[in-house]
């Protein structure tokens, strides 16, 4: 027998679960979810009701995305947790009618993996200055191999799920990696810094530096001009974090005064981000419409399965949001 049917052969001996699940999120990801998560639910033995629409009084779990529209958990008094789709939770944590346990999106097959290739490529396309062959191709043979990966500095600031993936990836492509989170870490091939310290010495040597940090009242216009200024001259900034975590007027001064080289933003203040701004025309600015990673439903709904499984199993939850520290 394979190892996932014994598995499964296992869990259908254990006491079947009846658990009522209720998929809150854009209707049209229903289509998208539905099946991965009647497979991942029946791959961990759980006997679930997975449905769109239930009195509250009978849901056990949400999964949840806030594009749902659902903001008053308070009629859900039988709920024991809601599972975040998405790893930011800026716009559930500080919902007062939740009670319950939050988990929050980490998805190594999926959305982490994805954040590496997205952060991964854009890193190499600012070190190996790309954009001078691709869009100045003008039959002029200009000689001037690029640095190696040894000679360019990255810096990573957020070391969670996806920041210390990113940052290990790219390590073991040769760059010297700098992160810096709350906590001490020690990461493998990661410089790992935090405090006040930690960050001024993280920022002093991000020849390319990556916002990899969830927003919280801490972490909003953390990159402000005084922070701007202390990137070395001709740093490249990747933003695939959130919007609100950089001062934008700051950013555009920096990048308009030849301090910073290049931004490349993927998450804004407002989103889409509107036809009027001025990143969109800024030269020395990339915008990517927030497109780094998401949630792969296939992989996503084996954790969320997992979990619930764990739950039932009165275990704590993986990937629970700290709601004092807001993420
Ligand atoms: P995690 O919660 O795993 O990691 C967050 C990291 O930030 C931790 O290392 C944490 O430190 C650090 N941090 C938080 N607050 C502070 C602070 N005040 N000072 C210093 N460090 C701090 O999150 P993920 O890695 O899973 O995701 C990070 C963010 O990426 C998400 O919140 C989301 O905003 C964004 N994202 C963007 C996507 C896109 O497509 N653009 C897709 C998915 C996510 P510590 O380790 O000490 O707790």
């Amino acid at each position: 027998m394979s190892t996932a049917r014994a598995r499964r052969h296992r869990r259908s001996r254990e006491a079947a679960l009846t658990v009522t699940v209720l998929f809150a999120a854009k209707p049209e990801s229903w289509a998208d979810y539905a099946a991965p998560l009647r497979a991942a639910f029946a791959e961990e033995g759980l006997d679930a009701a997975l449905v769109t629409e239930a009195a509250p009084e009978t849901v056990d779990y949400i999964v949840y995305a806030p594009s749902s529209g659902l903001e008053d958990f308070h009629p859900f008094t039988r709920l024991k947790a809601v599972l975040n789709l998405w790893a930011g939770v800026e716009d559930v944590v500080g919902n007062p009618t939740l009670t319950v346990p939050l988990a929050r999106m980490v998805d190594d097959a999926g959305l982490t993996q994805g954040m590496v290739e997205w952060v991964t490529g854009h890193v190499l396309r600012h070190h190996l200055g790309m954009d001078r062959h691709i869009l100045g191709q003008d039959g002029v043979w200009r000689r001037g191999a690029p640095p190696l990966a040894t000679e360019r500095r990255v810096t990573i600031l957020g070391l969670g799920a996806l920041g210390a993936a990113c940052g290990q990836a790219l390590a073991r492509l040769g760059f010297p990696v700098t992160g810096w989170s709350r906590s001490p870490k020690r990461i493998e091939g990661i410089d790992a810094r935090s405090g006040a310290d930690g960050l001024a010495a993280a920022l002093a040597r991000a020849d390319i530096l990556v916002l990899l940090l969830p927003l919280t009242t801490e972490t909003e216009n953390l990159v402000d001009a005084a922070r701007l200024a202390e990137l070395p001259e001709g740093a490249v900034l990747i933003n695939p974090g959130r919007g609100a975590l950089i001062d934008d007027t700051a950013l555009l001064a920096a990048l308009d005064a030849g301090h910073l080289a290049h931004a490349t933003l993927d998450v804004f203040r407002t989103e889409p981000l509107p036809p009027e701004h001025p990143f969109w025309a800024h030269p020395k600015v990339t915008v990517t419409p927030h497109i780094a990673s998401e949630t792969r439903p296939a992989s996503a709904a084996r954790v969320i399965a997992a979990n619930i499984r764990r739950a039932e199993a009165g275990a704590p939850l993986h990937h629970l949001v700290d709601r004092a520290r807001g993420y």
